[in-house]
């Protein structure tokens, strides 16, 4: 295969139940994929995300939230392994704080709140990736993973996230 051109880019969850390409029955080529404990962007994956977009013309970008995610639970306990592992949870402190308390179910409500946090943030990026929202028609929009039914939600956030 001579360079590549694949039509989306997921920012993804490292959780070893979430792999993208199955999920979405995509193979080699397809799916520029990013992917985090947590589905958590740093500088590094903002920079992957804006490669896709500027130099491989993706249009689409799709942040994929699940279930039963790690990440989250370990942040929603307030505790620092230590390590790296506290970056992670850093990152999402302030979501995890802002459902605390606001929702029957915790985990869910802040795994999708990390995942329409990012589509913002994404979307918010200058100059260039929010450049290509409005002027090019880059599509970013938040997805949720089921874990217990294997369905994906897609998009996830339009309006206000339950
Ligand atoms: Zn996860």
């Amino acid at each position: 295969m001579k360079g590549q051109d694949p039509f989306a880019v997921i920012v993804g969850c490292s959780d070893s139940r979430v792999p993208p390409e199955i999920l979405f029955d995509h193979g080699i080529g397809d799916l520029f994929v990013i992917r985090t404990a947590g589905n958590i962007l740093d500088g590094i994956g903002m920079g992957s995300v804006e490669y896709a977009v500027l130099h491989l013309g993706v249009r689409l970008v799709v942040v994929l939230g699940h279930s039963s995610c790690g990440a989250v639970a370990a942040a929603l306990t307030g505790e620092k392994p230590g390590g790296h592992q506290d970056s992670v949870i850093e990152a999402l402190e302030e979501t995890v704080s802002s459902v605390r308390g606001a929702a029957d179910d915790e985990h869910d409500a802040a795994s999708r709140k990390n995942v329409l946090v990012t589509v913002e943030r994404l979307r918010n990026d200058e100059p260039s990736i929010r450049n290509l929202v409005e002027k090019e028609g880059l599509e970013i929009i938040g997805a949720y993973y089921d874990i217990g039914t294997g369905r994906v939600e897609l998009p996830i956030g339009k309006g206000e996230s339950s």
